[in-house]
Formats: structure tokens, sequence, C-alpha cells
């Protein structure tokens, strides 16, 4: 299953970026995902369930998906054009000599770390006790 690598690969990033960073607990993680990359973005949301019970720093992280749209750009013309209304074939001269310029990916664009220990716990005393837990 092809969403349920990328996940494993995205958990297993996040966990080492929490523990880089002393990062407790991530509240939301915000994925680019292209048209046409072909990842089922509700397979992605249950693998995202899934993975949030195993990694604890996600317990209670919101997977927020962005679809990118796919554009495809012509080699004959020189123009870009909507790639999932068109296919490969260029709307403006029919050229097939066309490819793909966006829209393949799955990258993260965004963490949010939450740290309310920190806002609740201003001296560091305090915030000992509390990372103790
Ligand atoms: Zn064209």
């Amino acid at each position: 299953m092809h969403e349920m690598g990328i996940i494993l690969h995205i958990a297993k990033m996040l966990d080492e970026t929490a523990q880089e960073q002393n990062i407790k607990k991530i509240g939301s993680v915000t994925l680019e995902v292209g048209e046409v990359s072909g990842i089922m973005t509700d397979l992605f949301v249950d693998c995202w369930n899934y993975f949030k019970v195993r990694h604890p720093v996600l317990a209670e992280s919101e997977l927020r998906l962005v679809t990118i749209p796919a554009v495809t750009f012509c080699g004959n013309c020189g123009r870009t054009y909507e790639t999932v209304r068109y296919g490969k074939e260029c709307p403006y001269c029919g050229s097939g000599e066309t490819w793909l310029v966006d829209g393949n990916q799955c990258v993260i664009k965004e963490i949010e770390a939450e740290c309310e220990e920190c806002e609740e716990f201003e001296e560091s005393e305090e915030f000992e006790e509390c990372e103790d837990e």
C-alpha cells in the first residue's frame, strides 16, 4: 500500500524531529498532495489515525491535506494547462509533447509543534518536573 509507506516514512521522520527538537506533541501536520500523485487521501487519513496510536508524539495531531492542482507544460507552444482536464494532449495546439510540471508531489508543508508545557510552566524548575512525568 503506497499510502501506508508514505505515512510510515512521515511518522518516523516526525518522531526523529520531535526528539531532536525536544517536541512533546505535534499539533498538526500539513501535507501537500498533488492531484495526480496517485495518493488516495481517504486512505491517507486512515493510515494517519493508525499511526497516531503508535507514535505518542502524534497522538493528538491533526493531518491537514492540501491538494495541489496538476499542471502540464506543452513543449510545442510553451503553455501550461490543467492536467486533469486535458490529459496528455495540449488543448491549445494539440501537441502530445507535454510533461507534468506540478501535481505529482507529496511533501510536508508545515509542522505545528504544540508545547503547552512551555506556556504553563514558565519557570524552568517546574518545566523539568513536568518533563519527568
Ligand atoms: Zn501546446
